[in-house]
C-alpha cells in the first residue's frame, strides 16, 4: 500500500499516460476495443492476458477512477456502478443467495430500505434492522443463516453515529461481512476498513462528485471480494460509464479540500443553530450534545457536512422553513456545493404515518441541512432568515 497521503493519491494519475503525454486525467470515450489478432483476441477472452474488451467489463478510464478510490479508501481493489444504488445492490445479489440474512441498521438510505424490505425478499433474503440507539442488540440479532451487517454511518437522515469498531470485532467473531456505506463521511473523514469493514460502497453522486452533476457509485473490498462482486457485476451491466468516471477523477482531486469547508460550515453552522430560539434541538456528529459523540469522536476525522435540526412548530413550520430560504436549494440530493435543506416529514417521507417516520428516526420538525460551500455567514443569513419567517406568530 502507498505511503503517500490521502490528497496526493487524490490528485496522481494511476494509469500510465497515452502517446499524447496529456498531463491531465484522459477520457476514454469508447464502448470496445480493437485487438491486433485473433491469437490476442483468443487470450484476453480466455483471462490469459488482462485488457480492455469491452467497456461493460472494463474502461481506463473507469480504471483510474476505481484505483484512485482504492487507494484513497485503503481498499485493494474495487469496482465502480453506474449509481450508488448499483453498488448497494451488485454488492448484496453477488454475495449472498437464496437463504441468506442481512442485519441491517434501521435508518438506512431510502432505496436501501426499499432494497431490504420489498426485493431481496423475493429471493428469499431477509433481514433484521437495530436501532442506532440499541447498538447491544447487533449481536442479538445475528442469526445462523446471518452472512452480511450492513450499516451506515452517519445515517440518513437521522446523523446517528454507529460504532464500527464494535461492529468489526462482532463481524470477524460471527465470520460474517461487515459492509458499510461510507457515502456521507467519504473516505477522507472515516475509513470503515481500519475498524474492520470488509467491504465500503459509496454514492460516488454525492461528495465525490460535489458538485451535483454525475450519477456513480462504487465498491471496494479485498481482491477475492471485488473478484466476486465483478464476476456478477460484468455480466448483469451496472457499470460505470467512462464519461462519469472522467468527471469523478476530476472532482476526487478537491475532495479533501472540500470536505474540510463543508465541515468546516457545518460545524459553524450546527453551533449557531444550537442557540437559536427556534430550534429545539441541532444534531452534528461534532456537537458534544450529539447522543454518539465519543463514537463519532474515535471514527471520524471531522463532522462532515451534514446536520439536522428540529424546528420548533412541527410539520406547518418544516413546510414554512422550505418555503423561506433563499439561498439554499430544495432538491433531493446532499453534498454539492449548494446548500440544500430537506424537510422530510412534509416531502420525501410524507406517505409515512407519523408513527412510521418516527420509528426511522423522523420527528415532524427535523430539517436536514447538507451545508455547502457558500461563505458561511451567507448560509447563516439564510438560515436564519427563514427561520424567523417560519416560526413567527
Ligand atoms: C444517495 C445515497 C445512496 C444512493 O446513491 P445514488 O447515487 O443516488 O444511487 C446510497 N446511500 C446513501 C447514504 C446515499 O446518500
Amino acid at each position: 500500500m502507498s505511503t503517500q497521503k490521502f490528497e496526493t493519491l487524490a490528485i496522481k494519475t494511476q494509469t500510465e499516460r497515452s502517446q499524447f503525454n496529456e498531463h491531465s486525467t484522459p477520457l476514454h470515450l469508447t464502448s470496445s476495443f480493437v485487438f491486433d489478432d485473433a491469437e490476442q483476441m483468443r487470450a484476453m477472452f480466455s483471462d490469459e492476458v488482462e485488457g480492455n474488451i469491452y467497456s461493460r467489463f472494463s474502461n481506463p478510464t473507469t480504471t483510474e477512477f476505481i484505483d484512485k478510490v482504492a487507494l484513497m479508501e485503503g481498499a485493494e481493489a474495487g469496482w465502480a456502478t453506474a449509481t450508488g444504488m448499483a453498488a448497494v445492490f451488485t454488492t448484496i445479489a453477488s454475495l449472498l443467495q437464496s437463504g441468506d440474512h442481512v442485519v441491517s441498521c434501521r435508518s438506512v438510505f431510502g432505496s436501501s430500505h426499499v432494497l431490504f424490505t420489498k426485493i431481496f425478499p423475493k429471493w428469499n433474503i431477509n433481514h433484521t434492522y437495530v436501532d442506532a440507539n440499541q447498538q447491544d442488540d447487533w449481536e442479538a440479532a445475528i442469526q445462523e443463516n446471518t452472512k452480511i451487517l450492513f450499516v451506515e454511518t452517519p445515517s440518513n437522515p437521522g446523523i446517528d453515529i454507529i460504532d464500527l469498531e464494535h461492529l468489526g470485532k462482532l463481524a470477524k467473531k460471527h465470520g460474517i461481512l461487515l459492509v458499510v456505506d461510507n457515502c456521507f463521511a467519504t473516505s477522507y473523514i472515516q475509513k470503515p476498513i481500519d475498524f474492520g469493514a470488509h467491504i465500503v460502497v459509496h454514492s460516488a453522486t454525492k461528495y465525490m462528485d460535489g458538485q451535483g452533476r454525475v450519477l456513480g457509485g462504487v465498491i471496494l473490498g479485498s481482491k477475492a471480494i471485488i473478484e466476486e462482486v465483478k464476476a456478477f457485476a460484468r455480466h448483469s451491466g451496472p457499470s460505470l460509464s467512462p464519461f462519469n468516471a472522467w468527471i469523478l477523477s476530476k472532482s476526487l482531486e478537491t475532495l479533501a479540500l472540500r470536505i474540510d469547508r463543508h465541515s468546516d460550515n457545518a460545524l459553524k453552522l450546527a453551533q449557531f443553530l444550537e442557540n437559536h430560539p427556534s430550534v429545539e434541538a441541532v444534531k452534528y456528529p461534532f456537537l458534544p450534545s450529539h447522543p454518539h459523540y465519543d463514537i463519532a469522536r474515535k471514527q471520524m476525522k471531522q463532522g462532515g457536512g451534514i446536520l439536522s435540526f428540529i424546528i420548533k412548530g412541527g410539520i406547518e413550520a418544516g413546510k414554512r422553513f422550505l418555503n423561506a430560504v433563499e439561498l439554499a436549494s430544495l432538491t433531493a440530493n446532499l453534498g454539492d456545493s449548494r446548500t440544500i435543506v430537506t424537510h422530510p416529514a412534509s416531502t420525501t417521507h410524507a406517505r409515512l404515518t407519523e408513527e412510521e417516520r418516527l420509528e426511522v428516526g423522523i420527528k415532524q420538525g427535523l430539517i436536514r441541512v447538507s451545508v455547502g460551500l457558500e461563505h458561511i455567514d451567507d448560509i447563516i443569513q439564510d438560515i436564519d432568515r427563514a427561520l424567523e419567517k417560519s416560526t413567527e406568530k
